[in-house]
């Protein structure tokens, strides 16, 4: 491959462009990680990473993606055959899923078509049907990436209040925590799951369990296998700022630095930004005359848009001209959304004109590809952003 000139616009739904201070933190030379240099860097990153979960427990940082951080939730408080409800909200959802399936868990799915969130209704109609107390655990995506679909936690915590049921609650925040507005203690969260490659702004590599008291007590009656995932050895180095074998030294360079840049900007402004720069997305979709695949205004992503192509055309079409022609990657269709969706995702290290350039990208794209649709898309997004 030849050299293209320019930036790469990697405006998929995570991993997200990693700014240069986190790529140059991370630069450093690798350190003894049983050493006092290591102690100083693992205390602030561990005190410092429960401000994104908005949390006081302790916060487990692993080596590992996203799905070691699933696995992690489950190993540590569930036992074998245990019944765990799990919304059906999207692809990231069922995969998740398949994850407790595979560790001898009983999974009910709570039942859902895509283009909503999980329905705080449905959740305490099947709770309070629940009258032995089967159901262990309670599993939700925040940001369904696959669908651009936010559910609503706080209801959702409220659904299981109401049915009064002692279920865990466990919630996946990967493509959320650090673009939306979350909070793990005052939603009374028992486990949030979450990854370094997102909002955090971080290469892939990293991955979060958030818990709380209830969790911990779980922690110790739960009987799944555990051995790398478990809680005990890790939170016991963890007090001392160490970790039981050996971290991702390099990574948790790159994590003090976000951490250090996310507090400069403000988590709120970061919130702030993350709603502006999606409703300016959608003011674009709009005017394309295409079609989001989230159907409800109070569940939309604030980090990325998933949006429906018309009848007949093909999404990897539209996401092939972009990459060849603007070297721009946008998200690829997933499950059964594969061909028939593009997502671009806006969140991370971003600002307006790498919004603009992103949706100019797909505005080209859409010509190139033959996809109907009408011009005014860039015009209307830049209105939002200008107004
Ligand atoms: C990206 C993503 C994952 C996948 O995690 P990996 O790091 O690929 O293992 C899981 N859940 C959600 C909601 C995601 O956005």
């Amino acid at each position: 491959m030849s050299y293209r000139a320019g930036r790469h616009f990697l405006q998929i739904p995570g991993p997200t462009n990693v700014p240069e201070r986190v790529l140059r933190a991370m630069a450093r030379p690798t350190i003894d990680h049983r050493g006092p240099e290591f102690q100083a860097l693992g205390r602030s990153v561990l005190d410092g990473v429960r401000n994104l979960f908005r949390t006081t427990s302790p916060v487990v940082i692993y080596p590992a993606s996203g799905t070691g951080a699933w696995e992690a939730a489950l190993v540590n408080t569930l036992s074998p055959g245990d019944r765990v409800l799990m919304a059906d909200t999207g692809h990231f959802a069922n995969l998740w899923r398949g994850v407790a399936e595979k560790l001898g868990l009983e999974v009910v799915a709570l039942p859902g078509d895509w283009r909503r969130g999980a329905e705080p209704e449905a959740l305490e109609a099947h709770l309070r049907a629940d009258a032995d107390r089967a159901v262990k655990a309670v599993c939700l995506v925040h940001s369904e990436t696959s669908t651009g679909v936010a559910s609503r936690i706080p209801a959702l915590r409220q659904a299981i209040d109401q049915a009064d049921h002692p279920a865990l609650f466990m919630v996946d925040t990967i493509s959320s925590l650090a673009s939306m507005d979350y909070r793990h203690d005052a939603w009374a969260v028992d486990v949030t799951v979450s990854a370094s490659q997102k909002g955090i702004m971080l290469p892939p590599g990293l991955s979060f369990t958030a818990l709380s008291a209830r969790a911990l007590a779980a922690h110790a009656k739960a009987r799944l296998p555990r051995s790398y995932w478990d809680w005990t050895a890790m939170l016991a180095a963890n007090e001392k700022g160490f970790f039981p074998y050996t971290p991702a030294t390099n990574l948790l360079y790159g994590l003090q630095e976000a951490l250090a840049m996310l507090a400069e900007e403000g988590l709120e402004q970061v919130f702030a930004r993350h709603v502006r720069h999606a409703e300016a997305t959608r003011a674009a979709v709009d005017a394309w005359g295409l079609e989001l695949v989230c159907q409800h205004a109070e569940e939309y992503s604030a980090s990325l848009t998933a949006v429906l192509m018309p009848e007949g055309c093909d999404a990897d079409q539209l996401r092939r001209a972009a990459l060849d022609r603007y070297d721009l990657s946008l998200g690829v269709g997933l499950g059964r959304l594969a061909g028939k969706v593009f997502r671009i995702g806006h969140l991370g290290d971003f600002n307006d004109l790498s919004l603009i350039g992103t949706l100019a990208g797909v505005e080209m794209g859409l010509g190139h590809a033959d996809i109907p649709h009408t011009a005014g898309g860039v015009q209307a997004a830049m209105a939002h952003l200008a107004a």
